[in-house]
C-alpha cells in the first residue's frame, strides 16, 4: 500500500489542536511514529497521550517555532531519538485581525515571524536532514487566502505570510526533488477549529459560510487523507504543489 507510512518518522508543528493535531492523529494512523509539537506545553502532552493511546509511537516537543534555536532543538531532538525525519508538517501558524490601515508593524512582525519565518526556518533546518537522507516530504499548511483574499478584509498580514508559504513551497519544491525531497503545501479553506472560533473571527464566521459552496465549514477530518497523501511515496512526482480544499470557496 503505497499510502501506508510504516516506519516513517515525523513531525506536526502547532499539532495541539486543530488542523495540526488532525494531522498527527492521520499520520500516526497511516503508521508513522509522530513528534507532536506545539509551544503549549498542555496541549502538546495531551495529543501525545491520544497518539499513545491508539498505539502510535508518539513523543512532545515544546518549541516555539519562530524561534532558530528551538527549531534545531526540535530538529536535533527527533533525529537523536528516531535517528530521521522522513515527514516535516509544518503547519503551526497565527491570525491577527486588524484592518489594514490599523495594522501595526508588531502585528505584521509576529504574523510573519510564525506563518513565513518560521516555516522558513522549519523547512531548512528538516531540509538538511532530508538532503543528507536523499529522501523527505515536507508539506507545509498555507491557506486559501494565499490565493483569494476572503471577505471581508482585514487580514493583510495574514493573507500576504500565507501567499509567501505558497512560494516557499514551489521555490523549495523544484530546487531539492532531485535530490529526494519534495515540498508541497495543503491551502484549506475555512476550518471548524479551535483558530476560527477566537473573539476575532468569530464574528466572520457567518459571512464566510455564504460564500462557501459546499455549505458548510471545513471540518478536521476533511484534509486527513491529504496529508498522509503528500507524505506517503504515492505523492512521488508532486512537488511545490499547493492543495486547495476549501468546499469550492476559491472558485466563487
Ligand atoms: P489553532 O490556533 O487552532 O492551532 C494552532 C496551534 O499552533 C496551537 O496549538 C498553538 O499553540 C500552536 N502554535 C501557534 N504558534 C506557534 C509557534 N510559534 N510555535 C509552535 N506552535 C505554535 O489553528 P488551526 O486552525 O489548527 O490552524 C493551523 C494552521 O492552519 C495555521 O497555519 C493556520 O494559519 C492554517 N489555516 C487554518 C485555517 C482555519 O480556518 N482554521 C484555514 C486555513 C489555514
Amino acid at each position: 500500500e503505497r499510502m501506508r507510512l510504516d516506519g516513517k518518522v515525523a513531525y506536526v508543528t502547532g499539532a495541539g489542536q486543530g488542523i495540526g493535531r488532525a494531522f498527527a492523529h492521520a499520520l500516526g494512523e497511516a503508521g508513522a511514529k509522530v513528534a507532536v509539537v506545539d509551544l503549549d506545553k498542555a496541549r502538546a502532552e495531551a495529543v501525545t497521550t491520544e497518539l499513545t493511546l491508539k498505539g502510535i509511537n508518539a513523543i512532545s516537543i515544546i518549541a516555539d517555532i519562530s524561534k532558530s534555536d528551538d527549531v534545531q532543538k526540535m530538529i536535533d531532538n527527533i533525529v537523536s531519538k528516531w535517528g530521521a525525519i522522513h515527514i516535516a508538517c509544518n503547519n503551526a501558524g497565527i491570525n491577527m485581525n486588524s484592518a489594514s490601515e490599523d495594522t501595526s508593524l508588531e502585528e505584521w512582525d509576529q504574523t510573519f515571524n510564525v506563518n513565513l519565518r518560521g516555516t522558513f526556518m522549519c523547512c531548512q533546518a528538516a531540509g538538511r536532514v532530508m538532503l543528507k537522507q536523499g529522501y523527505g516530504k515536507i508539506i507545509n499548511t498555507a491557506s486559501m487566502a494565499s490565493l483569494i483574499v476572503p471577505h471581508p478584509q482585514k487580514q493583510l498580514s495574514y493573507n500576504a505570510s500565507k501567499a509567501g508559504v505558497v512560494k516557499l513551497t514551489q521555490t523549495l519544491g523544484t530546487e531539492w526533488i532531485d535530490r529526494g525531497v519534495r515540498v508541497n503545501c495543503i491551502s484549506p479553506g475555512i476550518v471548524d477549529t479551535p483558530l476560527i472560533h477566537s473573539e476575532n473571527l468569530r464574528p466572520l464566521v457567518k459571512r464566510w459560510l455564504s460564500d462557501i459552496p459546499a455549505g458548510r465549514l471545513a471540518q478536521v477530518t476533511d484534509l486527513q487523507a491529504a496529508v498522509v497523501y503528500l507524505a506517503s511515496d504515492a505523492s512521488d512526482y508532486m512537488t511545490g504543489h499547493n492543495l486547495v480544499i476549501e468546499g469550492g470557496q476559491s472558485l466563487w
